[in-house]
């Protein structure tokens, strides 16, 4: 049915490409256990493979450079975004930074300024020492883009939705862009999944996973992955994942396993919660600003719709009021937790300005419109009611200085 099991290498041909989504979630890479027949890819602890004869082996030698549970979520990712190669991480950082790897010393790279932080970090305090520069810019301005652009420039790097300000970037026009151009467009695809977008079919030549998030979804893993259709790309992140070695361990590569085969039913619920709680925030008398791109006042919602099947679990907001205010309303949330990350089935609420996007200058953020009162919610499955009146609790409690933290 699916290529030969021997042949760890090269393009992925996945059976299940004419079916729907959630067939291909479930199905795409994943085969009976050779050995066993077990239908779930089993997680094998070792870190060689005995060989027949010198080079003679049945796909695997050295757990670094493959093991079978990797294959299966590389295939499986690959299969997710329709496209022909994937390789997975230690972590979405190890992704990302092994796409920098493939660049040379004097190489350029035009980003959008909304990005997650560590990325930002990366690119700034990390690979400008090895000579690589960087330029942010608003990519929901292709003219922008187009101007940032010179001889020395490599690589478009961009995040649709955008972190956490959930600006909508148009992939398909940065694709023909960097065509023109010549150079190769990279999408960090973590917000939306490949569930509610993707990029490689509307013309990106690699797509970024941290696996992390939406993909495991069950906050019990970190992960990331490569995705790309391009030959080349592929050759060269390949080398880098096996010579540099920031590769994810069997049991890492089956719990994001466990987590993919869920992602569209998963996702149908984050985004149905988020749309419900986005358009009741709109209407709040407590509420200075909401950030959805599934609310019609939403400045790219049309994009959003032409480019996203559903507008993703993730929201930002400002309350009316004051930091200390926005401050006391975290502390005073129960079903959500204050916590760093997002995309698993727990909701949870995050402070940008002092925690996923505290490396960023306050300059830079102020900028990009991240206010120092931004909160950001990721909206997990659970019942929406529940989700709003834990909301709407502690925006009462938020109104009183004296209120402490939540019980
Ligand atoms: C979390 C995240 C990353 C980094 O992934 P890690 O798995 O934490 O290294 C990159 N991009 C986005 C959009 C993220 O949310």
């Amino acid at each position: 049915m699916c290529s030969d099991s021997n042949s760890t290498k090269g393009p992925f041909e996945d059976p299940f490409a004419n079916c729907g989504p959630a067939t291909r979630a479930i199905h795409s890479g994943q085969e009976p256990d050779p050995a066993t027949g077990a239908i779930m890819t089993p997680v094998y602890l070792t870190s060689t493979y005995v060989q027949e004869g010198p080079d003679d082996h049945k796909g695997f030698d050295y757990a670094r450079t493959i093991h079978p549970t990797r294959l299966a979520l590389e295939r499986n990712l690959a299969g997710m975004e329709n496209g022909k190669y994937g390789l997975c991480f230690a972590s979405g950082s190890a992704a990302s930074s092994a796409v920098i790897q493939t660049l040379s010393q004097g190489d350029h790279v035009v980003s959008c300024n909304d990005l997650y932080g560590g990325t930002y970090r990366m690119f700034t305090k990390v690979y400008t020492r090895f000579g690589i520069s960087f330029s942010f810019v608003n990519a929901t301005d292709i003219g922008e883009v187009d101007k940032a652009i010179t001889d020395k420039t490599k690589l478009l790097w961009i995040e649709t939705p955008s972190n956490p300000m959930l600006q909508i970037i148009d992939i398909r026009a940065l694709a023909k862009l960097a065509q023109e151009r010549g150079i190769k467009l990279c999408v960090d695809n973590t917000f939306a999944t490949p569930f509610l977008q993707q990029p490689l079919e509307m013309g990106a030549d690699i797509v970024v996973h941290s696996t992390t998030k939406y993909l495991g979804g069950h906050s019990d893993v970190v992960g990331g992955a490569v995705v790309t259709n391009d030959a080349e790309t592929y050759e060269q992140v390949k080398f880098l994942q096996n010579g540099v070695g920031a590769v994810p361990g069997p049991l890492d590569c089956f719990l994001v396993l466990r987590g993919t085969k869920t992602l569209p039913i998963r996702m149908e619920r984050h985004c149905s919660n988020a749309l419900q709680i986005a358009r009741k925030l709109l209407e709040h008398p407590e509420i200075e600003r909401v950030h959805y791109p599934g609310l019609p006042t939403h400045p790219q919602y049309d994009l959003a719709k032409a480019q996203m099947r559903l507008a993703g679990g993730m929201i930002s907001f400002e309350l009316k009021g004051d930091l200390d205010r926005a401050i006391r309303f975290m502390k005073s949330m129960k079903i959500f937790s204050l916590a760093e990350s997002l995309g698993g089935v727990e909701s949870l609420v995050g402070h940008p300005a002092t925690m996923t996007h505290a490396s960023i200058p306050r300059e830079e953020r102020i900028k990009a419109g991240l206010a120092d009162g931004l909160i950001r919610l990721s909206v997990g499955i659970e019942d929406e009611k529940d989700l709003m009146a834990d909301i709407e609790q502690a925006i009462a409690k938020s109104l009183d200085p004296k209120a402490g933290v939540a019980a």
